[in-house]
C-alpha cells in the first residue's frame, strides 16, 4: 500500500512540460494519493462519482480531479462543484447536465468527449459520426457554464502495439480534424488529447498524446476488474 516513486519520477521526467500526467487513484487508499501530493503532484484521476467525492473531502483543496470514468447525468451534481475536468462526455445530454450543474455552482465545467476508438464492444464513447453530430450542435447550442477542451479515448487491450498505434492515431487525426474545422471561439480551448495508459502512454505520446492517464505504474496494481 505504497507508491512506486522511483517509478513516478521516471514517468514525469520523461513526460516532460508538454504531456500532463493524470495518477489514475481509483481503488487506492487517501495515503497514498496524499504521498505523491507531498511530491509535488496535483492532478488525479478517479472512475467512481462516490469515491471521488469522498476523497475529496478528505484531501487537500488544491489538487485538481479529473473523473475519467463513465459518468452519470443523474451524478453530475455531485461531482460539479469541485471537478477540473471530466473526460468521458459521451452525448449531448450528459453536456447539458453538466452545464446546469455548472450554472447552479457556478463555475465552467472543463470537458472531453470521449470517442471510441478501440475493437472491444464494451468500452464507452461516441463514433466518429456521433463525435460531429455532438459537436456541430454543441457549436449552435452554446453552453456558458461548459468548455470543450478536448477529446479523451482507450486503445484496446492488447500486446500488440501496431494496433494500439492504429487506434491512436485514429484519435488524433479526429482531433486534428475537428481542431480545423470547428468556429475560433472554440478552437482556442481546444487542445488537450488525452491518450495513454500505464500499458500504452508511450505510443500514444508518440502519436500526439499530450494528457495520459496512469495508474498501476505509480500506485501498483489493482484487483482484477477494475
Ligand atoms: C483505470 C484507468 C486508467 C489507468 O489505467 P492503468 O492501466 O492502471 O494505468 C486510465 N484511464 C481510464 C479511463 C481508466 O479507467
Amino acid at each position: 500500500m505504497s507508491i512506486n516513486k522511483e517509478s513516478y519520477k521516471s514517468i514525469a521526467a520523461e513526460l516532460g512540460d508538454d504531456v500532463t500526467l493524470v495518477a489514475v487513484s481509483k481503488t487506492k487508499p487517501v495515503e497514498d494519493i496524499l504521498e505523491l501530493y507531498t511530491l509535488g503532484h496535483r492532478d488525479f484521476g478517479e472512475n467512481y462519482v462516490q469515491e471521488l467525492v469522498s476523497k475529496q473531502e478528505q484531501l487537500p483543496k488544491d489538487i485538481r480531479w479529473h473523473f475519467i470514468g463513465h459518468l452519470q447525468s443523474n451524478k453530475v451534481k455531485f461531482i460539479a462543484p469541485f471537478v477540473h475536468l471530466i473526460h468521458g462526455v459521451d452525448s449531448f445530454k450528459l453536456l447539458k447536465e453538466i452545464n446546469k450543474n455548472g450554472e447552479r455552482s457556478n463555475r465552467t465545467i472543463n470537458c472531453l468527449v470521449q470517442v471510441h476508438i478501440a475493437r472491444e464492444e464494451t468500452k464507452f464513447g461516441l463514433d466518429e459520426n456521433e463525435l460531429n453530430e455532438l459537436v456541430i450542435n454543441l457549436v449552435s447550442h452554446p453552453m456558458k457554464h461548459v468548455n470543450l477542451l478536448g477529446l479523451m479515448g482507450m486503445a484496446s487491450l492488447t500486446e500488440n502495439m501496431d494496433t494500439v498505434r492504429a487506434e491512436f492515431r485514429r484519435l488524433r487525426n479526429l482531433y486534428d480534424q475537428l481542431q480545423n474545422s470547428i468556429p475560433v471561439a472554440f478552437r482556442i480551448k481546444f487542445q488537450i488529447l488525452s491518450m495513454g495508459m500505464s500499458g500504452d502512454f508511450k505510443v500514444a505520446i508518440e502519436e500526439g498524446s499530450n494528457m495520459v492517464r496512469i495508474g498501476s505504474l505509480i500506485f501498483g496494481d489493482r484487483n482484477q476488474g477494475t
